[in-house]
């Protein structure tokens, strides 16, 4: 029976429950908007999630070349139709009037539409002439985790390829790079080796600093359709917030900030301990095993539980359970990631699954998820510190076999160092040899760590910045030229999931104004500085989204990531296709590594690996001596405290992280009606213990301060971890009157303020976890005065406090099951 649901209130919408080794029914999830009847859409344009990285795959309603609503793919492989709230209700921000639709340059301090030759030719005199007058080491691109496969390889392309420099990466840096560095380190290549598949089997499913149910919404409701049903999984949860996941869970750990790697080591030692191993697969697949076993000899849970503030017994539990499951699926995400010792622990959950075999199996499997719904392409096309197709920068051979594919010669693609992380890049531009950052679907004015200063690197005078996106960002307040881009639905192209499955979007309107699509604006650029290869012919040789993408698949032939036998026709059939898709695996591949380790082998590796403690590089001599054959790296970590720990006059650790209903800084989701509404303004979440000493109440107007800055919010009592304070990082300042940063004098109320530049020394990734902060009481608040959400992990300590999220006549989304759906692919 169909029902229809309000998806504010009931994000994750009603259960079909099904049992293990089942299939996950179809439940067709569908928003049109208000006064607009199914049998008014004329076109029904293929597409998929671009506000998360599940990839849920949909269609967009068009009517009178308007978009006017989504309904989920019923025969895709990632959601069987359905949709979470930001893939309903986030198309609505395409349409909103403050799009940019003209391009910007700033003359005389202000910035003034122009039109697009007068910006291009801008942006192009201002590279020839820094290539003439500094090099190529004076240009860098910071890109996004949300253009398209195409977008991505074309920016390699003509930052690598053509202008030479080493400084290109995406917000991915922030998101993501530790998920592909600990899959580099222990499987000497990127890839995800699991697939959602895995929750149908599994009968342990362990979530390791991942909120599930915000961050992946759909996969939630796949995991409590199998909780609903026979045979339900056990949950394993490390979080130190009360997630809904930790609500469920059979053991819900909730460590002290930065002290993941001590919990691993602790759970490792458990297991190694009660011989819950695999010894075969150890001995065929993996090196290293001796040494790790030594290094979590000593780390008892006893010795774990008096460094994470977590009791012996619980750790004990969580390992039996971790150690007797049959079919094990574990996800690893921010709080691991963005945590201190991010690469170590997150390499501690990969060992977890190699001591015990559990890979390449249905259920079996690790998720080192993403965050965004393109972070895998920029990884793979060589948009995120990597070069393109996981080739190996230190080796000859892979510079070689790209130089080919690009026709150009070995010297022409940097390869003297790695490529420059995006923390760097931003350091070399304070100090002044980058001189022209090229910022595109991204707002670093907001997601950076210690905004003060970003916003000072962006703003002088001496750095010419170009900022490619939708809105006049608080990045864009302050660039020299501002490119207006179309976005998803308004171009085409594919992109790529966090279990490897590719979509296609298809453009399902026109963009506004004189927006264009990202790829154009690249290949405009290339075109105008006239990149070449060695023979003088263009360096960029496709001219459009399908070119692009048969261009990508030359280069990505025979390389882990290898998408020749995935075409634009496969893809608009009913389904995305996990890669590798080749001859060999025309249907695709859901899991990797099911006949032992593909990638690790010395010649084909992607990285030869770093020391997981000091981030220092192994050398290639290094690694062939210790893995010859290509096996798995069993790699180990000493624990080492955070860096900034509480004190006197900071007594708390604050970590930020998102919520269900906003996506990064809000450029979209802050422009959907419902999404907005459920999450307008910035809060703060400290536990019911802290609050009741200290005689705080719900609602208040608090100060959180650290020694970076200050930010003002209303107070949520949770049952957060005591000591720990929670902030959500979406809020920047261009819905308010200052514009790009706080008001001079008045209080901050982006989190970023606050937090700190750090970052893990192997993945780079920045660490937003482990600030120490003051938490002060401004002025007394009403329950009613705090809009933070009700429903997921924000939810007040005591039910009913608060003003509950509900969505009311206009969040309401359909649902169909069997027979009634629609929208069954083909
Ligand atoms: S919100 Fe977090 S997980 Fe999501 S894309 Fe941004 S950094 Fe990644």
């Amino acid at each position: 029976m169909d029902t229809s649901v309000d998806r504010i209130a009931e994000p994750w919408g009603s259960r079909t429950p099904y049992g293990r080794h089942g299939k996950w029914p179809e439940r067709v999830d569908t928003y049109l908007a208000d006064g607009i009847a199914p049998d008014e859409v004329q076109r029904w344009v293929r597409a998929a999630s671009i506000l998360h990285s599940d990839g849920d795959a949909m269609d967009i309603a068009v009517k009178d070349d308007r978009m006017v609503g989504v309904r989920g793919l019923a025969s895709d492989r990632v959601n069987h139709g359905r949709l979470g709230p930001k893939d309903l209700f986030g198309w609505q921000a395409n349409s909103s009037e403050d799009r940019l639709t003209r391009p910007l340059i700033r003359e005389g301090g202000r910035l003034v539409p122009c039109d697009w030759e007068t910006a291009m030719s801008r942006v192009a005199a201002r590279s020839q002439d820094l290539l003439d007058e500094r090099g190529p080491g004076s240009i860098g691109f910071y890109t996004s985790g949300q253009l398209f496969l195409e977008e991505y390889y074309t920016l390699a392309v003509l930052a690598r390829g053509g202008i030479g420099t080493n400084h290109l990466d995406g917000n991915t840096r922030m998101c993501t790079s530790t998920a592909a560095e600990a899959l580099k380190e222990s499987f000497g290549c990127d890839g995800q080796p699991g697939s959602f598949d895995d929750i149908d089997h599994a009968d342990v499913i362990a979530l390791f600093g991942h909120n599930l149910p915000e961050t992946q919404p759909v996969q939630w409701m796949r995991v409590l359709d199998r909780l609903s049903g026979d045979d339900p999984p056990r949950l394993v949860c490390v979080d130190p917030r009360p997630t809904p996941a930790a609500r469920l869970a059979t053991v819900h750990l909730a460590p002290r900030g930065g002290t993941n790697v001590a919990l691993l080591n602790a759970l490792l030692h458990e297991i190694i301990r009660t011989g819950r191993i695999d010894q075969e697969y150890i001995a065929a697949h993996t090196v290293g095993f001796d040494e790790l076993k030594k290094r979590v000899a000593d780390c008892t849970p006893e010795w774990a539980a008096g460094i994470c503030d977590v009791p012996a017994g619980a750790i004990r539990e969580a390992a039996d359970i971790l150690g007797s499951a049959e079919r094990l699926l574990s996800t690893v995400l921010q709080g691991v990631y963005q945590s201190h010792q991010a690469t170590a622990a997150a390499v501690q959950i990969n060992n977890l699954h190699l001591i015990r075999g559990m890979l390449g199996r249905p259920g079996a499997g690790v998720l080192q998820m993403n965050g965004q719904p393109t972070a895998q392409n920029t990884r793979e096309c060589g948009a995120n510190g990597d070069l393109p197709g996981f080739r190996n920068w230190e080796n000859d051979q892979h510079v070689a076999d790209l130089a080919k594919v690009w026709n150009v010669t070995p010297e022409t693609i940097p390869h003297y160092g790695p490529p420059t992380h995006a923390m760097q890049m931003f350091r070399y531009a304070e100090q002044g040899s980058i001189r022209m950052l090229w910022i595109s679907g991204t707002n670093p004015a907001v997601s950076l760590p210690e905004l003060a200063r970003i916003r000072s690197i962006l703003a002088q005078d001496r750095l010419f910045v170009v900022v490619q996106d939708l809105f006049l960002t608080e990045t864009a307040q302050l660039a020299d030229v501002v490119l207006p881009a179309a976005t998803w639905g308004e171009k085409t192209g594919t992109f790529t999931n966090a279990d490897r499955t590719v979509h296609i979007c298809d453009k399902a309107v026109e963009p506004p104004g004189e927006a264009r699509p990202d790829l154009d604006i690249f290949l405009d650029y290339a075109s105008r500085m006239g990149f070449k290869d060695k023979d003088g012919a263009p360096l960029v040789t496709w001219h459009d989204p399908e070119s692009a993408f048969e261009a990508w698949k030359r280069c990505s032939a025979g390389r882990p990531c290898d998408y020749t036998g995935i075409t634009y026709a496969g893809l608009r059939r009913g389904s995305g296709i996990q890669w590798p898709c080749n001859e060999e695996f025309p249907e695709g591949t859901g899991r990797l590594y099911t006949d032992g380790i593909s990638w690790a082998h010395p010649d084909t590796c992607e990285s030869y690996g770093k020391d997981l403690v000091t981030g220092a590089s192994t050398t290639v001599v290094e690694y062939r001596s210790l893995n010859p054959d290509g096996k798995a790296l069993l790699k180990a970590a000493g624990y080492l405290p955070p860096h900034e720990e509480p004190s006197e006059a900071y007594p708390f650790q604050l970590t930020t992280g998102r919520t269900i209903y906003h996506f990064h800084t809000r450029t979209k989701t802050g422009r959907a009606p419902q999404l907005n509404a459920a999450a307008p303004d910035v809060w703060v979440e400290a536990s019911a213990e802290d609050t009741d000493k200290l005689g705080w109440r719900e609602g208040d107007l608090m100060e959180v301060v650290t020694p970076r800055g200050s930010l003002r919010a209303r107070l949520r009592v949770t049952d957060i971890r005591p000591g720990l304070l929670f902030v959500p990082f979406h809020y920047g300042y261009w819905d308010t009157p200052a514009g790009h940063g706080p008001r001079e004098g008045t209080p901050g109320r982006a989190a970023n303020e606050t937090t700190v530049t750090d970052w893990d020394p192997v993945s780079k990734q920045p660490l937003f976890k482990t600030a120490a902060a003051a938490l002060r009481l401004v002025a007394r608040g009403e329950e009613a005065d705090n809009s933070a959400p009700t429903t997921a992990a924000s939810a007040p300590a005591r039910a009913g406090s608060g003003t509950a999220t509900v969505g009311g006549p206009t969040a309401y989304a359909s649902q169909a099951y069997g027979d009634k759906r629609e929208g069954s692919g083909a």
